[in-house]
């Protein structure tokens, strides 16, 4: 008889089920995991949005998820270190080890790259939405067990901040703003005044958000749909700020850290649009560091610690957790930035 599972599955906009899956044994090297929490992360939302984004569609049902953590529930032969019941974040992405960036430890631009919940190849990966699921250990980090499985579902988007951080080099006693207050732009928030950046400046286009960021110590959160002068004075001297993380993914966002990152500072462009219209004469002029940040790679692994020890204190974020069975309203409550910051679903 095989075993199955239950998961959330993707079929095309607004077209999302919890169906029954088949569940293997774990083989040589895999761990089962019995999931506890998922995040909702905004590539989850674009599929049960829009169905897709860009050139990025829905071409198959798909298993959603990529910000999932767990206990293990049994081990697969030949795995060392890991223990029943322990709790685990699980890494969602899969590189090759092979290829020309895996060998010089930039995995998150592998060439043969396996993300959860993705339909940037086809066959998609199917994601961590579900129950139960069987994964290589090397994909199991253990959180210890001071943290909530909520908490350890944040590693992923945490890893996602701290990798964002760390683009911009040292933030030690820096200036920074951060334009867009998702979570994303939540926890670049938390991981900048963790890495020691003295100021954060948080923008967002409507008031809860800012009013979390507030909440979880920003220096200043700023309206910058009603109040487009407030940062006016950020704009002296050809600028005060040192260091921008760009999360929204609006060129108006872009526009705007670039006019406010002083001579030779940096902007990280963590939030993803399309082709925008940027003032590159001011970034030129200025000398500014234009840089991207894509998923993370050994910031994983430092997000669990983080999280683990509650040097980075995820609890607030998580604003509503509904059960598998809910998970439409979970998605819709996700998709609603005036009510929420982090929507996880919970599994049985
Ligand atoms: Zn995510
Ligand atoms: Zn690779």
């Amino acid at each position: 008889m095989t075993d199955t599972t239950r998961a959330c599955v993707i079929h095309a906009a607004k077209d999302l089920r919890v169906e029954t899956r088949p569940l293997a044994q774990p083989g040589a090297g895999e761990v089962l995991v019995r999931v506890a929490a998922g995040g909702v992360c905004g590539s989850d939302l674009h599929y049960y949005l829009d169905g897709g984004f860009g050139a990025i569609r829905v071409r198959e049902p798909m298993i959603l998820g990529h910000e999932v953590a767990g206990r293990i529930e049994a081990l697969g032969a030949g795995v060392s270190g890991f223990s029943i019941g322990a709790a685990v974040a699980l890494n969602p992405s899969r590189p090759c080890g092979q290829c020309v960036y895996c060998r010089a430890g930039a995995a998150q631009h592998c060439l043969d790259m396996l993300f959860w919940g993705s339909a940037m190849r086809t066959p998609h990966v199917q994601g961590g939405f579900r129950e139960r699921i069987v994964v290589p250990a090397a994909q199991c980090v253990p959180v210890g067990d001071d943290a909530s499985p909520a908490e350890a579902a944040m590693c992923e988007p945490l890893a996602v901040a701290m990798h964002a951080v760390r683009q911009a080099g040292d933030v030690r006693g820096r200036r920074v703003l951060v334009t867009g207050c998702g979570p994303i732009g939540a926890l670049v928030l938390l991981a900048a005044r963790d890495a020691g950046a003295r100021e954060v400046i948080v923008t967002d286009v409507i008031d809860e958000p800012l009013a979390f960021a507030s909440r979880l110590g920003a220096t200043r959160a700023v309206n910058v749909a009603r109040d487009a002068a407030a940062l006016s004075a950020e704009a002296r001297d050809k600028g005060q700020i040192d260091v921008a993380f760009e999360c929204s993914g609006h060129p108006r966002a872009l526009a705007q850290a670039i006019e406010l990152t002083r001579p030779q500072g940096v902007i990280v462009q963590v939030g993803i649009g399309g082709s925008l219209d940027v003032p590159l004469n001011v970034v030129t002029a200025k000398e500014l560091n234009l840089r991207g940040s894509f998923r993370f790679h050994e910031e994983f692994a430092a997000a669990a610690t983080a999280i683990a020890t509650r040097r980075i204190d995820v609890r607030p974020l998580v604003t509503a957790s509904l059960p598998l069975d809910r998970a439409v309203e979970a998605f819709e409550l996700a998709a609603d930035k005036r009510q929420s910051m982090k929507v996880q679903l919970t599994f049985a």
